[in-house]
């Protein structure tokens, strides 16, 4: 048995199934958690230990699966994508993973679909937060009334290529965006809510309930 409590024989395959999913995110322009950031990603989702995890942006499943497999033993996973390309591409990567029966994939809009989800009285104890970038403020208020007291929520790219920080100046097209990010920072660190930067890949923000 391995750290994960799979066979090794297992664990070998999973291996081998997400270094074809960075192949095809690398040939296709997928924006999957980047390799620097993917350490820092698995380390707070390995301390989380989530059991009901909410994922916005499922883009190929890579962290769906990444967080299938580093979560708690009886995790499930419901994950919103809007592109049904996308939506294909990673049931067909889940169904030959061994967490089918724990990825439950959401086509469709986030926004409108965590409006929906709000009404089901579902609970979350972590939230990976990575899709439209300009909607995280929208995304966070949404989720506000499904989290559970001890929920983290993570949300990726807030640091944008070194705009949000203004150590690299932003090109108009992305004004409101880094805008929006820096409200999103703000919203996520004041209480009950604390928050932690981590600046490797494009900046991964944990957010806490205190
Ligand atoms: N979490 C993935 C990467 C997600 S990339 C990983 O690390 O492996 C961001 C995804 O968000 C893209 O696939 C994009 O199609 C999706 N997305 C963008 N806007 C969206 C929206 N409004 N609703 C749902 N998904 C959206
Ligand atoms: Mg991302």
């Amino acid at each position: 048995m391995s750290v994960l409590g799979l066979t090794d024989e297992v664990e070998g395959f999973l291996e081998t199934l997400l270094r074809e999913m960075e192949d095809f995110a690398a040939l296709h322009h997928v924006p999957i958690i980047n390799e620097r950031g993917r350490q820092a990603f698995l380390q707070v989702v390995q301390k989380a230990q989530p059991h009901r995890v909410l994922e916005i942006g499922t883009a190929i499943g890579y962290s769906s699966l990444l967080l299938a497999m580093n979560g708690a033993e009886d995790i499930a996973i419901t994950t919103l994508e809007l592109s049904d390309e996308r939506i294909r591409t990673a049931q067909g990567y889940i169904d030959r993973s061994a967490y089918a029966d724990r990825i439950r994939i959401i086509g469709g809009d986030a926004a409108e679909n965590l409006t929906k989800l709000q009404l089901t009285g579902q609970k979350f104890d972590f939230v990976f937060i990575d899709a439209a970038k300009g909607q995280y403020v929208d995304y966070f208020h949404k989720i506000q009334p499904m989290l559970t007291d001890n929920a983290t929520i993570l949300a990726d790219n807030v640091l944008f290529r070194g705009y949000v920080k203004g150590d690299v100046p932003t090109p108009r097209r992305f004004k409101t965006i880094v805008k929006r990010l820096r409200e999103y920072i703000g919203l996520v660190s004041q209480p009950p809510y604390v928050t932690e930067i981590l600046e490797n890949g494009d900046g991964l923000a944990v957010t806490r309930r205190v």
